[in-house]
């Protein structure tokens, strides 16, 4: 009756995972706006592009290791944290892979077996609910195609079209991440996490890859760009090295604040990844929320008993506790006066020992 079991829509982290996971008893369709190779032109989804440790051992936890080139240089252990308000720094450890995050979407992508139809270079346009299933229609190379099928999930991200289509009312606190790309030109290249209540209530940050300085931030939605500039002067004067942007992304980035921001779906339909919301309020590390929760909603699909939506709700508990830890550690990295206590106890963090006369990063004696 219908001509696919399950439609995917979105090949991030979480569509792939699911897309490599599902049972062969299943005809399933992938649908992903991008391209099936790597272009420069092409859709890249803006990204820091740091495996935290929980996403690493969601990795390992399928043994799977990575291509050396996914890999940029350099692979830094130590995150600059700035607190623009109290004009504190202070160094914490923390065991980040640093990658392209282009490179790695597709090689995950590169793990779905044959069975599955992926359609790449694919912009899914329009969802409908039809005779007990769904229809979708996506347009590639400016034709359009609509396909039925049985189950729908969204795994398209923070913009997801399946939630705006099939829960329009469901808002959950959102911000534009911007990123500027700029030739490195730091003596020394590093990570830095920065505060700037003035500018936004979240949080920016820089990394340094291949020989490109990465600086962004996410921001309220009014004025992100103002913000982001306003942002960049102060920081210029603590010695941070910016000049003209050789790319500038950006997109929506979703910051859960309580249990109800997260939308798993129902009667069929599926939220994985960031399109449910699971990403961490206070880092915005979402790699390992959409890789377990891939996970967990292709055990459901490939167990097919029972009322499979109440399976998914109960499956992925795990990660909705663990984001909401994180919302409980929010007020420890973005109220300034706890901020200001755990930094100047030094609690956790490291020491930094610069060689004499080297012109180390960024402080605040620069200005
Ligand atoms: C600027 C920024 C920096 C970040 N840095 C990090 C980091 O360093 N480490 C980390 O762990 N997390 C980071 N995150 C969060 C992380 O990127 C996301 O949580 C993660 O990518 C979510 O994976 P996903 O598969 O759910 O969605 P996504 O990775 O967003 O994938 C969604 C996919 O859906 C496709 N898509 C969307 N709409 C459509 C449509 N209409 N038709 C067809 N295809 C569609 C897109 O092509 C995309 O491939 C960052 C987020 C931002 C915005």
């Amino acid at each position: 009756m219908f001509e696919y079991d399950i439609a995917i829509i979105g090949l991030g982290p979480a569509g792939s995972t699911l897309a490599r996971l599902l049972s062969p008893k299943y005809r399933v369709i992938a649908i992903d706006k991008k391209q099936e190779i790597y272009e420069e032109d092409g859709f890249q989804k803006p990204c820091g592009g740091l495996i935290s440790s929980d996403a690493q051992k969601a990795l390992a936890s399928f043994d799977l290791t990575l291509p050396k080139d996914v890999l940029v240089d350099p692979q830094i252990f130590a995150v600059k944290t700035i607190d623009l308000k109290n004009r504190l720094i202070r160094h914490y450890q923390r065991f980040y892979i640093n990658l392209d995050r282009h490179k790695f979407d597709l090689w995950l992508r590169s793990l779905i077996p044959r069975r599955v139809e992926v359609q790449s270079g694919c912009i899914c346009t329009a969802l409908e609910r039809k005779d007990g299933g769904f229809s979708v229609t996506y347009v590639q190379k400016g034709e359009s195609r609509t396909i039925t099928a049985k189950y729908l999930v969204g795994a398209d991200g923070a913009n997801s079209i399946v939630r705006r289509t099939f829960y329009p009312d469901k808002k959950i606190r959102t911000y534009l991440a911007i990123q500027q790309w700029f030739p490195e030109t730091h003596p020394t290249p590093f990570y830095s996490c920065i505060f700037d209540p003035k500018n936004t209530d979240c949080c920016s940050w820089s990394i340094s890859k291949d020989r490109q300085f990465v600086f962004g931030g996410a921001y309220p939605l009014d004025h992100a760009g103002q913000r982001l500039e306003r942002q960049k002067k102060k920081l210029e004067q603590i010695g941070f090295r910016f000049g003209k942007p050789m790319k500038t992304e950006a997109c929506l980035v979703l910051r859960p604040s309580s249990f109800r921001d997260f939308c798993h779906g129902e009667n069929g339909i599926f939220f994985i990844g960031e399109a449910a919301g699971f990403i961490s309020p206070s880092s915005l590390e979402g790699i390992s929320s959409a890789i377990y929760s891939a996970r967990d909603l292709s055990r459901v699909l490939n167990r097919g008993k029972g009322d499979l939506n109440q399976a998914y709700w109960k499956k992925t508990r795990h990660i909705r506790l663990k984001l909401f830890l994180k919302v409980l550690k929010c007020p420890f990295m973005y109220q300034s006066f706890l901020r200001k206590l755990v930094m100047k106890s030094g609690i956790c963090s490291i020491g930094i020992t610069a060689a004499e006369g080297e012109n180390s990063t960024p402080d605040f004696r620069k200005e």
